[in-house]
């Protein structure tokens, strides 16, 4: 036996067709959400300049200091594969001079990341996330509806547990000031600092905030908060955001600490983290992007966005329990016995397929016994059977896989008989 030669790159993984469709279960529960909240699907490449994602990120971001797969190309061109979804959009919405269509602009995604992060449980190097990206509107009720969207995909598929953190971060007005009295506090309690929070200090202030070390989250109980910091209009949109999920009834912990990871976020941002234990346990995040269009090139335009990660919607589905309902596939298996009967299976996988009808059967291969075990074990609901004197007389004998019983109709009309069976219109 020859040795197998390639497995799957590190941190990357096969999606074989049972764990597939789960995959797609859970992303058409944020797909229909969206659709019917009037966004849009938007596709952009999986390569984009390098620049796009450190002009957008800014400094001290691990996403693009550690995490960028980078790659040049054979014209020497600097590019990267996509990391996350929200900068590629804003170019997008840029170069086709959204700016002019009715505001807001409503995009939504669902596309491939790469990151280049050790992998463990619910992290791999390449994932999948899907996303909304509102762009061109202010208003604190724009964010509310953001997360309302995203609440709701959860609660569809039924993922009780699921909980909402918040903060506002401010704006180019207020954070520097914030951020001030962060660095200063932080400098004083320096010795405290576990190491890589001194570098990310030093890079990053505001990343400590989200640190995981133990010694830092000590001295983080203590430290100035930004809401303390927010400029009046800041103040006064969260209030709003804050508002408007209060009227809705929906639960949420402010959280001081709450950052995220990149720099172009401004006032409102926010996290839904599942019930699973362990660090990698946010199911996603957003917030609002107000500076990045113009960082980009474009005029002044305010924007609010969301992204969730499938792979550990599914982890969480897994933990809770959850299974899409059953779908009970209407397929045919189409059996022949004998030669001549061959030639009538094959004619008649074809039109049915022609005719929307879901058929499969091994042709030229297999006794009628093997075939019939075959669709037992495929658990379709009806068999054709197409043998000798059937072909004789131009008829096939319909099956009942659940009750065996069995009626012979003229082969002409199996195709329409099944349509009908099925339900096809
Ligand atoms: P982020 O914008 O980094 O918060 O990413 C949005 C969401 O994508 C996160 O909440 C995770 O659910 C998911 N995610 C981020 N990075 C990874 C990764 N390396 N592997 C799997 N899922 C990820």
């Amino acid at each position: 036996v020859a040795k197998q030669q390639f497995q799957t790159v590190r941190g990357m993984y096969d999606l074989l067709p049972d764990r597939r469709s789960l995959f797609d279960y859970a992303a058409a529960a944020f797909i229909n959400v969206a659709v019917d909240a009037g966004y849009g699907r938007i596709e952009t490449p999986v390569l984009e300049d390098e620049g796009l994602y450190s002009r957008s990120q800014g400094q001290g971001v691990d996403l693009v200091d550690k995490e960028l797969y980078r790659l040049i190309d054979l014209s020497d061109k600097t590019l990267a594969l996509r990391p996350e979804g929200t900068a590629g959009v804003v170019r997008a919405y840029l170069e086709h001079g959204m700016g002019s269509l009715p505001q807001p602009v409503k995009l939504y995604y669902q596309e491939a990341m790469f990151r280049y992060d050790r992998p463990q449980e619910g992290r791999y190097r390449q994932h999948q996330q899907f996303g909304v990206e509102v762009i061109g509107d202010a208003s604190p009720s724009v964010d509310a509806q953001v997360i309302m969207l995203a609440g709701r995909a959860f609660k569809r598929l039924r993922l009780q547990g699921v909980t909402l953190q918040i903060n506002s971060i401010g704006d180019a007005l207020c954070r520097p000031k914030f951020r001030k009295a962060l660095i200063d506090y932080l400098n004083e309690n320096v010795k405290q600092l576990a190491e890589i929070d001194r570098e990310r200090l030093s890079k990053n202030p505001l990343r400590v905030l989200d640190s995981k070390e133990a010694s830092t989250q000590v001295i983080l109980g203590d430290a100035p908060q930004m809401l303390n910091f927010l400029c009046e209009k800041c103040q006064q949109h969260f209030a709003g955001v804050l508002e408007y999920l209060d009227d809705l009834g929906v639960s949420y912990d402010l959280n001081p600490l709450l950052v995220r990871g990149l720099d172009y976020y401004t006032r409102t941002v926010f996290e839904f983290y599942g019930e699973r234990e362990g660090s990698q346990s946010s199911l996603g995040g957003g917030g609002r992007y107000d500076g990045l269009v113009e960082t980009l090139g474009g005029v002044p335009t305010p924007a609010v966005g969301f992204a969730a990660g499938i792979e550990r919607i599914l982890l969480e589905m897994d933990a809770a329990g959850v299974v899409p309902p059953e779908q009970q596939i209407k397929r045919v298996y189409v059996a022949s016995l004998g030669e001549p009967a061959r030639l009538a299976a094959f004619r008649l996988i074809e039109s049915l397929l022609d005719g929307n009808v879901s058929a499969v059967g091994a042709v030229d291969r297999d006794g009628i016994g093997a075939q019939l075990a075959r669709a037992e074990k495929l658990g379709v609901p009806l068999a054709v059977i197409i043998g000798q004197k059937e072909v004789r007389e131009e008829t096939a004998l319909l099956r009942d896989m659940a009750t065996g019983a069995q009626e012979t109709i003229p082969l002409k009309d199996v195709v329409a008989e099944l349509r009908m069976r099925f339900g096809i219109s």
